[in-house]
């Protein structure tokens, strides 16, 4: 009896402790997590560009211009670009601490992931005030058929991108969880673009016609404006947890690395 007493108290202390820990202690984030209020080696939001979807004009070059060798335009002329803000119902803040208070200091990733739909009727979704949290989605870029980037979450704020994740990266798995409500996510950390998808794919399909040269060429150049090293660039499929997601069907992962490969400053950027 006297032993069974014993270990009764002692469960008591120990629940006390365990109680006194989640209550009290001193990591327990107590307000509203911090936000990360700066980031560096993301692409910035080109503040300069035209603010609705109304295609800009391109410059057609005249029969008499010079026309340069090709491999020097894949690297120096940048895509069109145009910023389509999501409502801000759609992001949230990149967060210090996680929701246990613990402090969160993942490099950044990179998510690809497709749209399924078209590239308008996604940006016609992020546009849309949705104040229920399971209806809040985003990605921060999208790249058109035609190779347009179009701009929706600025690179400093968490957009909505994947839900349920984790990143089985070269650190082991990376994953923050920052809603009681919701599973833990690679969002704080991770920098989400996504492609639009072809005509044939907007099913549940395993796979379709792929993406265009120029999507390729456009999120060769975006990555290339990033620090985000090669092992950090992933799918949503890669990270996703759910079982749901399998995005982006019938990507051609070695043709962008090929044209990632042109730009000199991504050449010994390997992680
Ligand atoms: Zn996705």
């Amino acid at each position: 009896m006297a032993v069974a007493r014993r270990w009764i108290l002692a469960g008591l202390g120990g629940l006390l402790v365990l109680v006194l820990g989640l209550g009290l202690g001193p990591a327990r984030a107590s307000g509203p997590l911090q936000p990360r209020l700066t980031v560096t080696g993301l692409p910035p939001m080109h503040t300069t560009a035209i603010l609705t979807l109304q295609p800009l004009k391109t410059d057609q070059p005249g029969p008499t211009d010079f026309a340069a060798p090709q491999v020097e335009l894949a690297q120096a002329a940048p895509p069109r670009q145009v910023t389509a803000l999501a409502d801000p119902s759609n992001y949230g803040d990149r967060f210090l601490t996680d929701i246990n208070g613990q402090p969160v200091q993942n490099d950044f990733i990179v998510v690809l992931h497709e749209t399924v739909g078209s590239a308008q009727s996604a940006l016609n979704l992020f546009r849309t005030h949705h104040p229920r949290d399971q209806d809040q989605v985003s990605y921060h870029s999208l790249i058109g058929r035609d190779g347009t980037v179009y701009y929706i979450v600025p690179p400093e704020k968490r957009a909505f991108g994947a839900g349920n994740s984790v990143f089985d990266g070269p650190n082991g798995p990376e994953t923050v969880r920052t809603n009681p409500a919701f599973p833990p996510s690679v969002n704080n950390f991770a920098y989400h673009i996504s492609l639009e998808t072809p005509g044939d794919g907007m099913n549940n399909n395993r796979s379709h016609s792929g993406y265009t040269q120029a999507q390729y060429s456009s999120l060769a150049w975006l990555l290339a404006q990033t620090t985000v090293p090669d092992n950090r660039i992933t799918t949503h499929r890669a990270v996703d947890r759910s079982g749901s997601r399998m995005d982006p069907r019938s990507f051609n992962t070695q043709s962008m690395y090929s044209l990632l490969r042109s730009y000199p400053t991504r050449s010994g950027l390997s992680g």
